[in-house]
């Protein structure tokens, strides 16, 4: 056997970072002030990266140690995200809304050293300090450290003060490609939050993904409104990807409700954007009470829970482009987007792939596998919990004493993702539900991603959930919290009667109650876990129970 004669050539963070500072110089990142933009270009990135890892030395953080960020999207934390990895230490970004108590158990967890803080949100992470006697430095960004108040033994530290003499270069060391670069705990929608840690390889080749147009196709020549946050998942990858591939990234800081949002797109006139269907759904609303041509985005991208199919119409209607895309925390995170193959001819086919959670790159491994453990044909009806394998995928979640690969999410060197999906023959996936909120209702399965799509297409609904409750008769029935567009939209029966024709007659709810607002996820998912839990303690008033 003869050997290769290509050079190794370590995929790492560093060479990012060098890359986009000298090559893009003339991209940037934008954060929105309320008003207009503040902007760092690539190479104050760089610089300023360089900086942090020359304060962070002296600070006496070393190679694997962790340093987290409690912050909005914005120029400061891209500055962190470039220099912290890059020197060999360890980014972790804290949810800014997660609840005090997963918060403390996170930072203690991964055992966080140094934080770095909003002004703005540091009030909130003050008394989480109370309870991480292993932090030992604060450090705050976009405002005077009194923002912070922390006991004993941890010093409070001024950004801009911290770095202002540092040098604007640094030996970068050179790490294995393999090594720790960045952790995120999952949101904990169906449990603990659990520990994913990326290597700088495997968000190297995520960021060629995202660059590629299976991906997001993202360019030197577009702007993109990174919504999803920097604390969510690495704001989906897109803050090392726009250093690959020389893009503009727009980051809304705390600026995330419609009205603000779409300033941004007005004033910043981006060319892609990303974020979770909740947040398209209050940028529609927004937009149908003050049109405003927002069709120069090219493309939308949403993810991270199902894309209501009259929400890709809705948008269409503004002439923007909604891509589906599927993916976790644990996929770091883009696995699958719908892109429609060639050959589609009529604009109803195109539609029906476009609904689909999309198709895997070739770096991504899926199967679906049975209730009988064996592996289901890509007919684009067999159902099986979907498995994923590949070099951005984990292999196992974080621990102190060594990391896991726990049974119950690990299959054989794949990850049980938890979701329900089918596979076509050619190769578009879809979930059906997350196998936990599955409805089995008289011995028969309801998707309540399926229904609450179907409920929601009803233009009198605003949002709506779905979730299983108990029945004396089915074991199991469909319960609708939702949120109507008026006062008059709240009878029953016209809701009842416009799912007749849509759905079999046995999956039309009869449990329905209307609210002001559905409770949301950290990540601005519909929060079942908490909607079953005030339903089971009565909180809501129930229209139409057959057991009342
Ligand atoms: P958490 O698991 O903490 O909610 P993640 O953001 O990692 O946080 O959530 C990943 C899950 O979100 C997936 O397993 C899937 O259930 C859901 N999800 C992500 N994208 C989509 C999508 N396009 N359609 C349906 N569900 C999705």
């Amino acid at each position: 056997m003869i050997q290769s004669t290509m050079q190794h050539g370590a995929l790492t963070i560093s060479s990012l970072v060098e890359y986009s500072r000298r090559i893009f110089p003339e991209a940037s990142i934008r954060t929105w002030t309320g008003e207009g933009f503040r902007d760092m270009s690539f190479a104050e990135v760089g610089d300023t990266g360089a900086k942090i890892a020359n304060a962070l030395t002296k600070l006496g953080v070393q190679r694997g140690d962790r340093v987290a960020t409690f912050m909005w999207n914005n120029n400061e934390h891209q500055a962190i995200y470039a220099g912290v990895p890059s020197m060999g230490a360890i980014l972790h970004t804290l949810n800014l809304r997660l609840s005090p108590e997963q918060a403390v158990f996170i930072i203690n967890h991964a055992d966080d050293k140094v934080i770095f803080v909003d002004a703005s949100v540091a009030p909130m992470l003050s008394p989480y300090l109370q309870g991480t006697p292993h932090v030992q430095h604060v450090i705050v960004c976009n405002g005077p450290v009194d923002a912070v108040s922390a006991p004993e033994g941890v010093t409070v530290h001024q950004f801009d003060e911290l770095i202002a003499d540092e040098s604007t270069t640094y030996e970068w060391p050179d790490v294995d490609e393999t090594d720790a670069a960045v952790m995120c705990y999952t949101s904990g929608t169906t449990g603990d939050p659990k520990g994913v840690v990326y290597s700088h390889r495997s968000i190297y080749l995520h960021s060629m993904s995202i660059t590629t147009t299976m991906g997001m196709g993202l360019s030197s020549t577009d702007t993109m409104l990174a919504i999803v946050p920097m604390f969510h998942v690495m704001s989906w990858g897109l803050p090392f990807a726009a250093m690959m591939a020389g893009s503009t990234l727009i980051m809304p800081d705390r600026f995330l409700q419609p009205e603000p949002l779409l300033a941004m797109i007005d004033s910043g006139r981006p060319t892609l954007a990303a974020a979770v269907p909740t947040i398209w759904q209050g940028v529609s609303a927004q937009l149908d009470a003050n049109p405003q041509d927002i069709s120069h985005l090219r493309e939308v991208i949403v993810g991270g829970a199902a894309v209501p199919p009259a929400m890709i119409k809705k948008f269409d209607g503004y002439g923007v482009r909604i891509t589906h895309a599927w993916g976790m925390t644990e996929t770091s995170p883009l696995g699958s987007v719908a892109r429609p193959p060639m050959g589609v001819e009529t604009e109803e086919a195109e539609f029906a792939y476009r609904v689909t959670q999309g198709r895997f790159p070739a770096q991504v491994a899926a199967r679906i596998i049975g209730d009988d453990g064996q592996a289901q044909p890509w007919d684009g009806e067999s159902v099986g919990e979907l498995e994923v394998a590949g070099p951005w995928i984990t292999a196992s979640y974080y621990q102190p004493e060594g990391n896991v690969v726990d049974e119950s999410k690990f299959d054989d060197g794949w990850l049980r993702t938890g979701d329900v999906a089918t596979i076509t023959p050619d190769g578009f996936m879809t979930i059906v539900d997350r196998a936990k909120d599955m409805i089995k209702t008289g011995g028969e399965w309801i998707s309540s991603v399926e229904l609450e799509n179907i409920i929601a297409s009803n233009p009198a609904i605003v949002e709506a959930t779905v979730v299983g409750v108990p029945d004396k008769k089915w074991d199991e029935r469909p319960f609708v919290l939702a949120v109507v567009r008026t006062d008059e939209d709240t009878d029953i029966d016209a809701h009842k009667k416009y799912l007749e024709d849509l759905v079999p007659r046995w999956q039309i709810p009869e449990r329905w109650s209307f609210v002001t607002e559905v409770p949301k996820t950290s990540v601005g998912k519909f929060d079942k876990k908490r909607v079953r839990k005030h339903y089971a303690e009565g909180d809501y008033t129930i229209i139409g129970d057959p057991e009342a």
